[in-house]
């Protein structure tokens, strides 16, 4: 037995209940066991974990429901008061550990949103704890984010919940992690969230923590693609600047980005019947290549994936005139702050352009002359055969719970007085 849950309550159509589940290994693979209700009485002090069992009478039966676990038996157990769960001592042989079927980041990165996977990678750096409000009743929910990194050039974020975020007491550095059961999800470009059947141990004793061990120490973790899009709310903040300030740093850095955040307002966003507002990407989950219409099948055509598909989704290319008091520039906004920009999502926009829809216009004139808090990259590219500075907006704080409220007034107010200490403190 290599698992085994606390205790959990449930209720359904009969009523209330409880369980529990363990998780048995052999050497020939693992099966989840779930013991109900009356039952768990009988069986919960019983299991310790790292312990052998005979087990006889149990039920088995094909898996249905919901997917809780990334065990690839087709089959689960259960246990009932006629099921005989009795201790062996360990000279059967060797205990078997917990088995994984690890996947790599870079496949992380071609596997829908919503799957279960397991994967070893190294804990290459620890976030603070945050506190988000629930999306079912606003309470504040604790996380934390972990950075994990792997030897296939990617890294990604994994949030970790409630207590265990509170209490994580791990640095980051280049430890080893084995977790099982972490859930894809879209939230910040692609990352992996911990579900209540979680589990990982560090340094587990397999070839790949070697292996990663290894490639950490020669070739170091600087040079990774990230999964999870690092900047945006929720991150650090980035320095406060004027748009001309950050133009004046960009300017000669040689390509070297400034990322910046300040408040300006919008003066101009070019939405005319010939304006790009968007490109078609593909389908699949973290890909977002540009997708063409294959002539021969009418299909959307990934040239990443290699692969006819017969949708196709919508990301923001938006232009934006943006202005503070100290100059007025171009900037780029990309889907993620074109959807916090207009409050919908590029589909729509483009269902409403393809039906000429007039709301559309309204839409993008109630932004003209708001102002918001923007996190912004600029940096310095050659266009044209001209160097210039050129401005993407990476987020956009709108404030939780009230999307009419632009401006971040704690945040504005905290940088105004930064640059009254700096005057004071020049005299
Ligand atoms: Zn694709």
């Amino acid at each position: 037995m290599v698992y085994k849950s606390p205790l959990k309550t449930y209720s359904n159509a009969k009523g209330e209940g409880r369980l529990f589940n363990v998780e048995l290994v052999d050497s020939s693979g693992d099966i989840n066991c779930t013991i109900f209700n009356d039952t768990v009485d009988t069986f919960f002090p019983v299991f310790e974990v790292g312990n052998l069992y005979f087990i006889s009478r149990g039920t088995v039966k094909q898996r249905n429901g919901p997917k809780f676990t990334s065990s690839s038996n087709l089959y689960e157990m259960t246990l009932s008061q006629g099921s005989i769960v009795v201790p062996c001592s360990d000279e059967a042989g060797d205990i078997p550990v917990v088995s994984y079927s690890f996947r790599s980041l870079a496949e992380v990165s071609q596997l829908p949103d919503g799957e279960l996977v397991d994967v070893i990678a190294l804990l290459s750096k620890v976030s603070e704890v945050t506190s988000v409000p629930s999306k079912k009743d606003s309470t504040p929910l604790i996380k934390r984010l972990l950075t994990l990194t792997d030897d296939t050039g990617f890294s990604i974020d994994l949030t970790i919940w409630g207590e265990t975020a509170e209490e994580w007491n791990h640095e980051g550095g280049n430890s080893v992690m084995a977790l099982k059961n972490l859930k894809i999800s879209d939230f910040n470009g692609r990352s992996l969230s911990t579900t209540r059947n979680s589990r990982w141990e560090f340094e587990p004793q397999v070839p790949r923590t070697h292996q990663l061990h290894n490639y950490a120490s020669t070739q170091g973790l600087d040079n990774v693609q990230t999964l999870s899009r690092t900047v945006g709310s929720g991150t650090g903040p980035s320095p406060y600047k004027t748009l001309r300030d950050a133009r004046d740093e960009a300017t000669g850095a040689g390509g070297k980005a400034v990322f910046f955040s300040t408040m300006a307002t919008v003066t101009f966003i070019k939405h005319d019947e010939n304006a790009v507002l968007y490109y078609m990407s593909c389908p699949v989950p973290g890909c977002n290549k540009k997708v063409k219409v294959d002539e021969d099948t009418n299909m959307w055509f990934c040239p990443k994936c290699s692969k006819n598909y017969p949708n196709a989704n919508a990301r923001y290319v938006l232009n934006i005139k943006i202005s503070d008091d100290t100059l007025s520039e171009f900037a780029t906004l990309f889907n993620d702050a074109g959807e916090q920009l207009l409050g919908k999502e590029a589909n729509d926009i483009r269902q409403m352009k393809e039906s000429f829809d007039p709301e559309l216009d309204f839409i993008f004139e109630s932004i003209i002359e708001k102002r918001f808090n923007f996190k912004i990259k600029a940096v310095e590219e050659t266009y044209q055969d001209e160097l210039r500075v050129k401005f993407s907006i990476q987020s956009i704080d709108v404030l939780p719970g009230d999307a009419k409220v632009y401006i971040s007034y704690l945040a504005e107010s905290k940088n105004i007085l930064e640059k009254i200490t700096q005057l004071l403190s020049v005299k």
